[in-house]
């Protein structure tokens, strides 16, 4: 069984944000497909698109597994969905967002699947808690990490004290 590692960023700004991440990368953990190896620590970050909305929370973390990535984009939304995400508002808020970020080193273009994710290169969201635990991974076609980073503008992304999370965002 050939394992690869890849990389999902998680993001929410409703319903206690921190504690929907706590229980996303639980429910990763818990899983017997894939295993959960590295999670950076979560970020207050100002909204992206959509600016009228809640602050939200992000983070990335490393997994490794024999899934496919079309499989693992499937455990993401099932996470997804049993956290009551709904589809509704483009860019707008939500209750917990797990985007596919880059899967060793493999591209994909088809409406269900863009890999590396199509925005992660011009993400501070993203960027910042990715680099912070894979400061030297190559995104095909765009470049290291670190390198990545050094060209977006990171005000707006701040690091939230490790513990305890659930509690940091109500503030
Ligand atoms: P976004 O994360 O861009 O705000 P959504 O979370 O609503 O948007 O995702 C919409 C669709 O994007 C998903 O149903 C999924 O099929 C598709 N998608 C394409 N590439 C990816 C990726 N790399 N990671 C996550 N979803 C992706
Ligand atoms: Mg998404």
């Amino acid at each position: 069984m050939q394992l690869r590692s890849a990389f999902i960023g998680l993001g929410s700004n409703l319903e206690d944000p921190a504690a929907q991440l706590d229980r996303a990368l639980a429910a990763l953990a818990a899983r017997g497909d894939l295993r959960l190896d590295a999670v950076s620590s979560y970020y207050r970050t100002a909204p992206w698109g959509e600016t009228a909305q809640p602050a939200f929370v992000n983070a990335a973390a490393r997994l490794e597994t024999a899934l496919s990535p079309e499989a693992l984009l499937d455990v993401l939304i099932a996470i997804e969905s049993a956290a009551g995400r709904r589809r509704e508002l483009r860019w707008g808020p939500r209750t917990l967002d797990l985007d596919l970020l880059a899967f060793d080193g493999e591209r994909r273009d088809t409406p269900r699947l863009t890999l590396p994710h199509p925005h992660l290169h011009e993400r501070a969201f993203v960027l910042v808690p990715l680099a912070e635990i894979a400061p030297a991974l190559e995104i095909p076609g765009r470049g290291r990490i670190d390198a990545l980073l050094a060209r977006v503008n990171p005000a707006g992304v701040e690091r939230l004290p490790r513990y305890p999370e659930s509690m940091e965002s109500r503030k």
